[in-house]
């Protein structure tokens, strides 16, 4: 089923990981997706991946800092100018710099908050302007069941993935009128990049409190946000919906 035939999806993060994940899904359900990410020769890797795979849609690169707040507004309008129209917001990219509370630096608090928090505000602002007037929309927040249920030593983290559940249910609220729907989605352990730093000990203590009894994959949390981004969910919205194996239940 081909569910996201001629629509327009920006997905942050998308070089690696989760958002890697994302943009082969929308792309396999036939969307065009704009993946933006730092690195462009992972990036174009990707786009390599879903030419020669059976991808209904395609994927196209762009590099953004989503931290380089200057950059936002442009980004948002060069992809406006270039497809027309946004139809999905993905805001998946994102950052941690754990520590322990009482020797955590400034540095680390607002780099993890800028890249995970400001940024989701940046270009959901700039991205609902244009939804608003085609009445129409999915914006999708990656968060973290860090940002529900918090994690010691990850307090810079915690907070910026709960500010994206505030942020989430406000904009629903905001814009459900016009036919747009904002959810979050909130990974447990997931295998990418960012779990891989955990040594095997804390992975496996890790694994025995998930009740799936495994970590999850990229395409776990994909399908997830594939089915939100569908115009079929459109009476889901304000809603956080845990990808975790069970883990936070
Ligand atoms: P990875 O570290 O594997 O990938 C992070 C992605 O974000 C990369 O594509 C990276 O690309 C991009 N990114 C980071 N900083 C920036 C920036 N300033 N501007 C643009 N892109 C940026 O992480 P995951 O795939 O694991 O995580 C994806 C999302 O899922 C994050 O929001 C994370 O917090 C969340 N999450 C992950 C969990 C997990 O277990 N893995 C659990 C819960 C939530 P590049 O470096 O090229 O810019």
């Amino acid at each position: 089923m081909m569910s996201l035939a001629e629509q327009i999806a920006v997905v942050t993060g998308g070089s690696r990981g989760i958002g890697r994940g994302i943009c082969l899904a929308l792309a396999r359900q036939g969307a065009t997706v704009v993946a933006a990410a730092r690195d462009a020769a992972k990036l174009n890797d990707l786009v390599e991946e879903a030419r020669s795979s059976e991808a209904a849609g395609r994927i196209v690169a762009r590099t953004l800092d989503v931290a380089d707040r200057a950059a936002i507004d442009p980004f948002v309008e060069n992809v406006i100018a270039e497809f027309k129209k946004i139809d999905i917001l993905v805001n998946n990219a994102g950052i941690t710099r754990d520590g322990l509370l009482m020797s955590m630096e400034d540095a680390q608090f607002d780099e993890v908050i800028e890249t995970n928090l400001r940024s989701v505000f940046g270009l959901t602002r700039a991205v609902s302007r244009y939804m608003v007037r085609a009445r129409y929309g999915r914006i999708v927040n990656i968060t973290s069941v860090a940002g529900v249920v918090g994690n010691a030593g990850q307090a810079n983290y915690a907070a910026s993935k709960a500010g994206v559940i505030g942020f989430t249910k406000s904009v629903a609220k905001e814009l459900a009128r016009r036919n747009i729907t904002c959810n979050a989605i909130a990974p447990g352990f997931i295998s990418t990049d960012m779990t891989d730093v955990l040594n095997d000990k804390i992975k496996e203590g890790v694994k025995t409190l998930i009740p799936c009894q495994r970590f999850g994959e990229p395409a776990d949390i994909a399908a997830a946000v594939a089915f939100l981004a569908a115009p079929d969910a459109r009476y889901i919205t304000g809603q956080v919906l845990a990808v975790d194996g069970g883990l936070s239940m």
